[in-house]
């Protein structure tokens, strides 16, 4: 076969769009077919997910509330033993990568069809990915039955998200979007969702934080997540999800204070070496886009620095080691100085 052979795959296979579009849930299921529903809830969405259980009436059979961050197996199998006390024949799950994780494990034991309602930005809802901890070791698969069947963006639902996970979580999607476009092997398609997704966030995301409530710039943000989160399922993911994955893994951090805080670091380090993205992330940021993030990022009030979010500085050169030992596919060369050097200009 040969090498400049690609391949796109698109997953979700519905998306519903708009205000209020959370309203079409039962319309949804009955598409399914149907007649017992389990719902996911994340603990912000219990009110949304209270809604929907009068609205489905009898084909509600029953609720999880309490997913937990990098889907724990135990917590898989208490809600997999609701699921079968219940009867239920599909899911729905409401609210961040949290509770669409937990869709994902429940689907691929049970084959239930899954609609996802996602009330962040980071995007899970449109992979096939899963990664599941036991005994504190975190395993991704990725396997095309992972991936909800449908998935409802209700910008509503994203009105609550406080203003710290708004930022944070928008730059986790920007991280998916800009890694796909310095993927020499990702396809035309992913491209476009790369700089539509990172034109989005730029556009929406000083809108949002500047009025929270501003529902048609909440919109704008959402649609780049989606697509976002698309490029997360189809290109190759580099140097920037590497390192959140080894220091996320080793010192526990929060996902997306993690993606938010390094981003422009990973940027630096790597435009010079893939002037393609480089020349369309300039024309979205209409200049430096390296410094149109950082410039975000430091709009967090919560930690902007590894060092902020409790990395130890002598555990940056171990990381820089690990990462350069056996690095993921990534436009600039990775060596174990070069990326010390760059996690110590992020610590
Ligand atoms: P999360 O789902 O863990 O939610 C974080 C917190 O925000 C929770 O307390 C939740 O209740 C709250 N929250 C969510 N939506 C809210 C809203 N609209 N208003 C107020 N509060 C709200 O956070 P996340 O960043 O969405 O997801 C992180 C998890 O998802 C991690 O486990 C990560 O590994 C996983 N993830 C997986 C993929 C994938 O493709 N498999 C992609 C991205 C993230």
């Amino acid at each position: 076969m040969g090498t400049d052979i690609r391949v796109h795959q698109v997953y979700a296979g519905r998306v519903l769009q708009g205000p209020g579009a959370r309203s079409l849930v039962p319309d949804e299921l009955e598409r399914l077919g149907s007649e017992r529903v389990l719902l996911v809830t994340a603990p912000s969405s219990a009110e949304v997910g209270q809604d929907l259980a009068v609205a489905l009436g009898e084909r509600h059979v029953a609720t999880f509330a309490r997913p937990v961050q990098h889907t724990p197996v135990e917590v898989t199998a208490e809600a997999l033993v609701l699921a079968g006390e219940a009867r239920a024949d599909a899911i729905v799950a409401i609210g961040g990568g949290s509770a669409i994780g937990l869709s994902k494990a429940l689907a691929i034991r049970t084959g239930m069809p899954q609609v996802a309602v996602p009330t962040t930005y980071a995007g899970s809802e449109a992979t096939p990915v899963l990664g599941e901890t036991e005994n504190g070791v975190k395993t991704t698969r990725r396997d095309p039955a992972f991936a909800p069947g449908t998935v409802v963006y209700d910008p509503e639902l994203t009105l609550s998200l406080p203003r710290g996970l708004t930022l944070t979580s928008a730059l986790n999607a920007l991280a998916h979007a800009v890694e796909a476009l310095w993927d020499t092997g990702a396809s035309a398609a992913t491209r476009a969702y790369g700089v539509e997704a990172a034109d989005g966030v730029l556009t929406a995301l000083p809108t949002v934080l500047d009025r929270p409530s501003d529902v048609v710039a909440r919109g704008r943000l959402q649609e780049a997540a989606w697509l976002a989160g698309a490029c997360l399922a189809q290109a190759r993911m580099g140097l920037h999800h590497q390192l959140a994955h080894a220091l996320g893994g080793t010192f526990g951090l929060p996902h997306a204070e993690l993606h938010a805080l390094l981003l422009a670091h990973v940027m630096r380090f790597n435009l010079t070496a893939a002037p393609d993205a480089a020349a369309r992330l300039a024309r979205v940021a209409d200049g430096d886009p390296a410094l149109a993030i950082a410039t975000l990022a430091a709009r967090h009030d919560g930690p902007t620095s590894l060092g902020a979010l409790g990395v130890p500085r002598a555990a940056l050169r171990e990381v820089a080691e690990r990462v350069a030992a056996d690095p993921y596919p990534n436009p600039r060369p990775v060596t174990a100085d070069a990326v010390e050097e760059l996690l110590l200009a992020a610590w």
